[in-house]
Formats: structure tokens, sequence, C-alpha cells
């Protein structure tokens, strides 16, 4: 009822057009005293000036006065053109309303969610290589959200499926998460762990990590309660060694996610990744959401390599010393026990139970990357030139010593579109001069600074 009035006094008030008021009316008011959405507070009450207080303020407020710790307002001398400014919380810190229950359409159900292998088989087209990553994730996503589908996350006492990817700088950590977040249709947050330290220090509060979720969910909270939650760069939080001052952003990092990991009603800040008071505030469940932490552990591989030695060394089983050297799968044999060498706390992996490794890239693979995926970089410089009715060819050479070149440079994949942007900046300045060239074959010569592409006239 003083909802439906407070609308019409609105209108009337600053004729708003109609259109707008229809979009505000998606997103929920709060309480302008404790920043807490309607549906947490109960109905608010609605004062001039676009300003609501909940009930419980209100009855603080009429307490304080009783009380006489809060002194009368002097309403002969008040500025009522400083209170706009809370008519200009920006959409961005606003919650959007939960829909009715009659309205929901796209739950995520048991017969929509796909089974594992047609999971992989989605990657596959996307991702290349890393087949025992895909195969390990399908099944961990699968079975996170059929039970997050049946509602059974309570019931069954297994651990959620938090995971743990471990592997070089650009394999394709990040984009398998991207990936599958799409392939599903859930909201993803990508934050770095870099960032984050122990509430009241600078940098991100832990939390922050849901309000991206949140953003990234339209401020739509049961969405972000289903979503999936990257995590990069978490070795740079292992425990610092040797140090005596207070690691607020190693071990206090891991110590601060652990309630978020395990699934806990967080309040969280809207629109913004710190709490403060001018920005509302909800709660999110975090026992649904998919945590997975990625990173590139340096120095793992030793820590595994000594412990694999040291038990060879041992008993009768004795075994040559330097058998483990030169493998280079070495991650593929990593226990808790490694992590926990590493820096990682226990009661932070034990968190994490899916945990596998992703293997550097090859030249092989960087081959396919470059034209087989849906998406491939060297399609998109294809499709880009037929606009321009040019035909353009990569010979195999040509592919080889991009790989090569990208090999050199460590950083995986991610090299290949930084070396062919350098040399297809020509080819694209170029070819719109001349309109008769009708095909372009780039080949290792020109790669490799030693020659031109092909160039063949229109007939
Ligand atoms: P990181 O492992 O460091 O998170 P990314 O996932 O961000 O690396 O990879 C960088 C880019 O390289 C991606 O955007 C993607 O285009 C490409 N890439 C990396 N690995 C693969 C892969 N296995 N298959 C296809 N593309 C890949």
């Amino acid at each position: 009822m003083s909802d439906k009035r407070n609308d019409e006094e609105q209108k009337e008030l600053n004729s708003v057009e109609i259109e707008d008021t229809e979009e505000e009316d998606e997103y929920e008011s709060f309480c302008y005293l404790c920043r807490r959405p309607e549906s947490q507070t109960g109905k608010l009450i609605h004062l001039p000036n676009n300003i609501n207080i909940c009930p419980e303020c209100m009855q603080k407020t009429f307490d304080g006065l009783n009380t006489g710790s809060i002194q009368f307002m002097d309403f002969n001398n008040f500025d009522m053109d400083a209170m706009k400014v809370f008519d200009e919380v920006p959409k961005a810190q606003k919650l959007k309303k939960k829909k009715k229950k009659q309205e929901k359409v796209e739950e995520l159900d048991l017969k929509s969610l796909p089974a594992p292998h047609k999971i992989k088989e989605q990657l596959d087209e996307y991702v290349i290589g890393q087949e025992h990553a895909k195969k390990v994730i399908s099944v961990a996503v699968y079975n996170h959200y059929k039970r997050v589908a049946t509602k059974t996350m309570d019931d069954i006492e297994i651990d959620k499926s938090n995971m743990l990817m471990i592997g070089p700088t650009g394999c394709g950590k990040t984009y398998l998460v991207k990936t599958l977040a799409r392939l599903l249709n859930v909201p993803l947050a990508i934050t770095d762990a870099t960032a984050l330290t122990e509430a009241g220090y600078i940098g991100d509060d832990v939390e922050s990590v849901l309000s991206k979720l949140l953003a990234a969910a339209d401020n739509d909270v049961e969405r972000a309660e289903r979503g999936i939650v990257f995590i990069d760069e978490i070795d740079k939080i292992a425990k610092k060694r040797n140090t005596n001052s207070r690691d607020v952003s190693g071990e206090s990092v891991q110590q601060g996610m652990l309630k978020l990991l395990e699934g806990a009603e967080v309040e969280v800040p809207v629109g913004a990744t710190s709490k403060n008071a001018m920005v509302p505030l909800t709660t999110i469940n975090t026992k649904n959401i998919l945590f997975i932490c990625g990173g590139a552990f340096p120095e793992l591989d030793k820590i595994i390599k000594n412990r694999l030695n040291t038990q060879a060394s041992i008993g009768f089983k004795a075994d040559l010393k330097d058998k483990y050297d030169d493998r280079d799968d070495l991650l593929d044999e990593v226990t808790i026990e490694d992590l926990r060498e590493f820096g990682m706390i226990p009661e932070f992996i034990g968190r994490l139970p899916v945990i596998f490794s992703l293997s550097p890239l090859k030249k092989e693979s960087l081959i396919k990357i470059l034209k087989e995926p849906k998406n491939a970089i060297l399609k998109q410089y294809e499709k880009l030139l037929e606009l321009d009715e040019v035909k353009l060819q990569f010979d195999d050479s040509a592919l080889e010593a991009i790989a090569e070149k990208a090999l050199e440079r460590k950083t995986g994949a991610r090299a290949l579109r930084a070396i062919i942007e350098e040399f297809m900046l020509d080819i694209m300045y170029e070819i719109p001069k001349d309109d008769n060239i009708g095909t372009v074959t780039i080949t290792g010569d020109y790669i490799n600074k030693k020659g031109a592409p092909i160039i063949t006239v229109r007939q």
C-alpha cells in the first residue's frame, strides 16, 4: 500500500519518464541507515526525498530519542539539497529484486545438465590438449551442479568439488574455466589472489571476490549463488618463509578464505569491493558456489622430486638418484604434503579436494591452438581479411615458425597472439591499399624476417 503511494508521489514530484521508473522497479530499495536491502530488513518505511528506513533502524532512532543520545534535528536550518545524494546511488550498487517463484525459468535442472562426456566434448572444441584436466573438471563440475540441482548439498556429506589447478602460465587454466562457465551459462568471477589482503589492510578483502561474482550475475543474488569463482595466482598467497612480520597477504588470506570455500553466509558490498558507509550490503550463501583456484607453483616440482628421491633411496627399493631429474610430468605426482611444504596451510588444501595439473604446451599443441579451436586466432584473421575479399593463408612453415617463437618466450599460448599481431600489422595496413590482391600466403621466411609474403593477384 505505502509502496504504491510512494510510487505515485514520486511520479508527481519529478515527472520522470515512465521507462525510467519501470527499470528502477527491478531494483530493490535499501535502508538508508544500515544499507541492507528490503528483502532482508522487511518492509521499509518511506520518507520524503527517496529516503527509506527499515523498522529496526527506525526503532533504534526512537530509542535513541528517548534516552537522549540523539539530538533533535533543527528542521529550520536543514539542508534538503544535501539529501539529494541518496537519489544518486549508482545502478551498479543496487540489488535486483528476487524474481517471484513462478517467473523462474532457467533453473539448472538435472535434465538440462550435460553429462561429463558431453561437457568434455564441448570443451574439446575450444581447449587443445590438457585431456586429463578436461576430464577431471568435467566430472567435478557435473557432480557439483548435480548436487545443486537436486538440492542435496546438505544431505550428502561429501566435500564440495572445489578445485586446485596447477600448471605453468599460458597453458589454458583461465581459458578452461571461462569456457566452462560459458557452456554452463553460470556467472563467473575471475580474481587474482595477489590483490587480496587480510581485512583491514590495504588491498581487497576476501569477500571482494563475491562482490565481483554478484556483479557478473547482474546483481542477482540467486544467480550469483550458483556461480563459479576462479582465483588465479593462488601460489602467491603461500605462507611466507623466514618472516617475522605479520603475513597479511599470505597465510592470513588463506585463513580468510576458509569459510568462503566451505560454504557460509557472507555479507557482501553491492557494486564495490570494500564495505563502507555508502555501500548497500547483501548476504550471499557460498554453499553452492564452485571455487576453482589456479597457480603456476614454481619450484613445486623440486619439492616433489626431493620427496620422490628420498622415498626411492631408502630401503631395499633404493633406486638411481637422478631417476626423476628430467621428467616433465612431475606435477602429476603432487600430494597434499608437497603443497604444505610449498606454503599452503592444510585447512586450505583440505577444502580443495579436486587437485589436478595441466602440462606445458608443446610445439604441436601450439600449432593446433593457432588453427583448430572454434575461435582460433588464424580463423579470426582470415575472417577479417575476407571482409576485404582477400584470402589469407598460412603455410605449414609459417605455423611452425610462429610456434617456435612462442616457445622461446616461455609464456605458453599467450605469446601466440602477440607474435601474430606483430607481423599482421603490416599486412592489414598494406592490403586494403591495392584492390587487385586476391590471396596472401604467409610463410615461415616472412615470420623469420627473411622474405616477403606470397601475394597473388585477383583474376
Ligand atoms: P593461464 O594458464 O596462465 O591462465 P590462459 O588460460 O589465460 O593461461 O591462456 C592464455 C590464452 O592462451 C587463452 O586466452 C587462450 O586463447 C590461449 N590458450 C591457452 N591454452 C590453450 C589451450 N590449451 N587451448 C586453446 N587455447 C589456449
